[in-house]
């Protein structure tokens, strides 16, 4: 089933001086239960397109369809519900709040939710144990190694129980091995059928997605399926 449509999607950022194409007529269709990375050199758009599929950035022009349904036709709290129910996000630097506990930065995303205190609690923690954080849910993420902080992440990103989840070099910050877990984990929910759409300047990663996605100057230039022009090497 088809998650996510984008029809000659622009984002152009004008200054005093020039007009920026961060995206400049994207194209794309996004099934439910892909896996997809996202590649380019710095400054090709990845960030912008990630924040566009994530209804955290707004395209000057172009349409984005959500399940079929044009976002012109949602109104714009429709849409903020939207991206905090179907759209779970994971950064480079992790983005935790440093002044909570671990089992509360992954509390926080369901503030709004119609659930009990306790439904929360244990929801959260529930999405810990899938981590691997059962026992470091009291501590601060200072208290944490860089991967176990990137699991907080992943858990706050999954507790909503999100369809797509958005990775903006989510092994970016990490060493190789621990990135690999972190790679696995996404792997592992991907099987789970979670559509995944991941940003990443490393083709091992990319290798492993079923689609990889090359932007270049705000167009997509190539699309590999499956990467199997990489095995070929
Ligand atoms: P990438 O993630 O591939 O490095 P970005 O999506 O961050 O690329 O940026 C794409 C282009 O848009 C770059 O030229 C960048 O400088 C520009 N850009 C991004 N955000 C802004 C902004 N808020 N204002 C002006 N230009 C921006
Ligand atoms: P708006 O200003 O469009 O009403 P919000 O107040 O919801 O949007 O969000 C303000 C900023 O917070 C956004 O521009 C975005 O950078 C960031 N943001 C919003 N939602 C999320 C999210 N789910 N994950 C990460 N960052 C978000």
């Amino acid at each position: 089933m088809e998650l996510i449509t984008l029809k000659d999607i622009k984002k152009i950022y004008s200054n005093r001086n020039n007009n920026t194409f961060a995206l400049n007529g994207i194209n794309l269709n996004i099934q439910q239960g892909e896996l997809i990375s996202i590649m380019g050199p710095s400054g090709s758009g990845k960030s912008t397109l990630l924040n566009v599929l994530g209804l955290i950035d707004t395209p000057t022009e172009g349409e984005y369809f959500f399940k079929g349904k044009s976002l012109k036709e949602i109104r714009k709290n429709k849409i903020h519900k939207t991206r905090n129910d179907m759209i779970g996000f994971v950064f480079q630097y992790f983005a935790l709040l440093k002044d909570y506990t671990v089992l509360d930065n992954v509390v926080l995303p369901l503030t709004y939710r119609k659930l009990g205190h306790k439904e929360r609690i244990n929801k959260a923690k529930s999405y810990l144990e899938k981590v691997g954080l059962k026992e470091q849910v009291h501590k601060t993420p200072d208290e944490l190694s860089g991967g176990q902080q990137q699991r907080v992440a992943i858990a706050r990103a999954l507790v909503g129980e999100p369809e797509l989840i958005l990775a903006d070099e989510p092994t970016g910050n990490l060493d190789r091995r621990t990135g690999e877990e972190i790679i696995n984990l996404l792997l592992q929910l991907n099987k789970e059928g979670k559509t995944i759409i991941v940003v990443t300047h490393d083709i091992e990663v990319a290798k492993k997605c079923n689609r990889i996605i090359e932007l270049v100057d705000g167009k997509i230039t190539q699309q590999f399926k499956n990467a199997s022009i990489f095995s070929k090497t």
